[in-house]
């Protein structure tokens, strides 16, 4: 006799259904993320990213590092960064429009029309939210985006920020590191200037025109947590 238990059960059957949930996710996924593209499975996905964004994202590559593509292939870095901006809704709104506000963000709007984003973003409890694959370029870091995981914080200042942040982004680090192996450095956006740092080999902008803005965020204090926490969880120590 079937039963309708027992069906559901079938190999065959689950395979189906396996096959289904798939095309599912890549039904939710393709409005902004497509094919070959790389998720981290520990976070919600809501990505920013659209083919109007990535049509952008090649400008911005062409015009500071001589790209003809918006892909980021073999991350060498992470920079970690907080938002300047209380709460995980306003952040996300922040990030979300495809274009820069040019108002708000006169000092960059030289600097291309796409909108300034980050890979993943971390809410006050800890919570990750990812905002474009890995294998994207995100403008964050000035002179590191063809290279650079961007992770950005909730919070208006470093006082703001947690200890699951701290943990959050500490376990994303470890799990960038597991992905993609050619990541050998970690900084925090304030550091991103400092030329005395081994990172700086990285450094690159072509457009002589671009100012380098001054940062503050996360601050050292986070940073200090974040390293210790990865040392002593992952036994992982990546360069500045
Ligand atoms: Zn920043």
């Amino acid at each position: 006799m079937k039963n309708d238990t027992v069906h559901f059960f079938n190999p065959a059957c689950t395979f189906r259904l396996s096959v289904a949930a798939l095309l599912l996710v890549s039904v939710i996924l393709s409005g902004c993320l497509g094919r070959g593209t790389v998720l981290d499975p520990k976070a919600t996905t809501r990505c920013v990213f659209d083919d109007e964004r990535l049509r952008l994202t090649a400008d911005y590559c062409r015009s500071h590092y001589g790209m003809d593509s918006y892909q980021l292939t073999e991350p060498e870095m992470i920079v970690v960064h907080y938002t300047a901006i209380p709460t995980f809704e306003e952040s996300y709104r922040f990030f979300a429009p495809v274009t820069l506000d040019t108002v708000l963000r006169q000092d960059i709007s030289s600097g291309g029309q796409v909108n300034l984003a980050v890979h993943y973003l971390v809410d006050l409890d800890g919570a990750v939210f990812q905002l474009a694959p890995d294998n994207v370029v995100c403008r964050h870091t000035i002179g590191y985006n063809y290279t650079a995981i961007g992770i950005e914080n909730v919070g208006k200042s470093e006082a703001d920020l947690t200890e699951a942040q701290a943990a959050s982004t500490a376990d994303l680090v470890s799990r960038l590191v597991m992905r993609h192996p050619s990541i050998a450095y970690l900084i925090g956006h304030y550091q991103y200037r400092d030329s005395g740092l081994p990172h700086y080999r990285l450094f690159k902008e072509d457009d002589p025109g671009y100012r380098l803005t001054v940062k503050t965020d996360p601050g050292p204090a986070f940073m200090a947590q974040v390293r210790a926490l990865l040392k002593e969880r992952y036994g992982l120590v990546l360069l500045e």
